[in-house]
């Protein structure tokens, strides 16, 4: 299927020649996803820059029947804005690259407001230019866009002061299907008035309507960060240095990320010239901000040296530069990379009750010494939220088709293992095409009977990101 000439030429009619890219044009950038899992397929890349184009294409989408399928940065890890083989639907793509304009930075009231297309790490700067932190922070933040964090209720390391995208989003503004535009931009931290609609498009990974503006919340900047790199014989003390540590830093924590020793070859593999500060098997990043005059850096070192004496602790460095902290840092982000560079491996995205994740931590590696030996499991995550992202190495001999294979398996697995904990199969990532079979299969009628009514009353024609999150048969039952 493709689109008629008169389509495309309709689709120009409304964003000039530079707005509609077809054929050979639209390339990897907006086809392929992010991890290379996948490679999708398009009639048309479409790159409105203005709200009113947004409504326009949305008007002549519906009415033509074409679905849409909005992309921000192309970051995302669950294929929400790549369709698969098995899809039936081939969507037009809606980039919101060129809707980019930050529209205010107000530091009386604490707010960001931007279009949605502006790159994450763009409005943090902006942030930062007023003397204030937009405190949403991800590995991503240089490609991805703050309409694709509310789109996936992104998370990253600071979830543990400031909440995830949902608790630092003010204000939305969202194209609707049939293209009427919907404003919840008030900028108001208290507001009653009935149901909050902007939850029920943030996190909803592009299936409801298209976001075209954000409000964010913003912080006064941090004037002190100290940041410590620790030493732990388990997941164990680590989960009973968390407690510990909120209370010992006066709950100014912003980052408690913890590293099972066998990642650090991987974050080795991006950075030949890393510098290990320990060298124990569970590796604790931990870094407390606050944007007053405290004496951080001795409230850290007390609560560390009590941590130490209770055993706790056994080897602590605190960066004694910002060079140094941004090198703790590195082998955080270098993990990642490593894995990433490696190819395929099996990854996820599990929460459970921070307090469950050293038995989280077992279940999975017992799992995967019992029926997978050969391949290797990577512990690490933002365990201040109860985020784990347990991933598995396949054997070098392993060719990809088979790895890819008995990776499924072990991620089902996986799922079962966390479902049974009380848990979440996607803390953050969402749940997109990868996960949406199994996702669907376990959620109760009830739940499926929600989403349902959400989906057909917003988008009663089926038209946004269709296949995404829930399976399509079900808007046809
Ligand atoms: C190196 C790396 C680190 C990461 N770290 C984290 C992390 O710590 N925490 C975390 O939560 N995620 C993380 N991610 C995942 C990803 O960055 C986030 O999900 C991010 O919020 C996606 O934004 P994006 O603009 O790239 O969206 P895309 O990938 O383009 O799209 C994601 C989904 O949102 C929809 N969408 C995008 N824009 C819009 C819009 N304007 N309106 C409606 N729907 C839209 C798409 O259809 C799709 O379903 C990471 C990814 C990478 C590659």
């Amino acid at each position: 299927m493709g689109p008629s000439t008169a389509s495309l030429d309709d689709f120009r009619a409304i964003l000039g020649p530079a707005g509609v890219l077809a054929g050979t044009e639209a390339g990897d950038r907006y086809l392929r996803d992010w991890a290379g899992d996948y490679r999708g397929r398009a009639l048309a890349v479409l790159r409105p820059k203005s709200v009113a184009e947004v409504q326009a294409v949305m008007c002549l989408c519906r009415d033509r029947q074409l679905p849409v399928m909005p992309i921000g940065g192309n970051t995302g890890l669950v294929a929400g804005a790549v369709v698969r083989r098995d899809d039936t639907a081939t969507p037009v793509i809606l980039s919101l690259e060129r809707l980019n304009r930050i529209r205010e930075v107000n530091p009386v009231d604490f707010t960001l407001r931007a279009d949605a297309g502006c790159i994450l790490q763009t409005l943090k700067e902006a942030a930062e230019a007023v003397d204030c932190l937009l405190p949403l922070s991800l590995g991503a933040q240089g490609s991805c866009q703050v309409g694709g964090n509310a789109a996936t209720n992104a998370g990253g390391v600071n979830v543990l002061r400031y909440g995830m995208a949902r608790d630092l989003i003010l204000g939305l503004e969202v194209v609707l299907p049939d293209g009427t535009l919907w404003s919840g931009m008030s900028g108001l931290r208290k507001d009653n008035r009935g149901y909050d609609l902007k939850q029920l498009f943030i996190g909803s990974e592009g299936t409801l309507g298209i976001i075209t503006g954000v409000e964010m919340k913003l912080v006064p900047r941090p004037a002190r960060i100290e940041t410590a790199y620790l030493g732990l014989a388990s997941f164990a003390d680590a989960i009973t240095l968390l407690a510990r540590a909120r209370h010992g830093c006066a709950d100014l924590m912003t980052a408690f990320e913890v590293i099972g020793a066998e990642c650090i070859p991987y974050a080795r593999s991006a950075h030949p010239d890393l510098a290990l500060p320990v060298t124990a098997p569970v590796h604790v990043l931990i870094e407390v901000s606050c944007s007053g005059a405290l004496d951080l850096r001795s409230m850290v070192e007390s609560f560390l040296a009590e941590a130490m004496e209770a055993g706790l602790v056994g080897e602590a460095v605190l960066a004694a530069s910002e060079a140094q902290a941004r090198a703790f840092w590195r082998i955080r982000e270098g993990l990642v990379e490593g894995q990433m560079r490696s190819g395929y491996h099996m990854r996820t995205d599990l929460s459970v009750r921070p307090s469950r994740i050293p038995a989280l931590v077992d279940a999975a590696r017992g799992y995967l010494a019992a029926n997978h030996p050969d391949w290797t499991a990577q512990a690490y995550g933002h365990a201040g939220d109860g985020n784990l992202h347990f991933n598995a190495m396949p054997p070098a001999t392993l060719d990809e088709a088979a790895a890819r294979a008995t990776g499924l398996a072990i991620e089902t697995a996986l799922f079962a293992i966390v479902t049974e904990a009380g848990g979440s199969i996607s803390a953050e990532h969402g749940i997109g095409r990868t996960r949406r079979d199994r996702f669907w299969t376990g959620l109760a009628p009830v739940d499926k009977r929600m989403f349902v009514a959400i989906k057909t009353g917003l988008d009663p024609d089926g038209l946004m990101n269709p296949g995404c999150v829930i399976p399509r048969e079900e808007m046809t039952a």
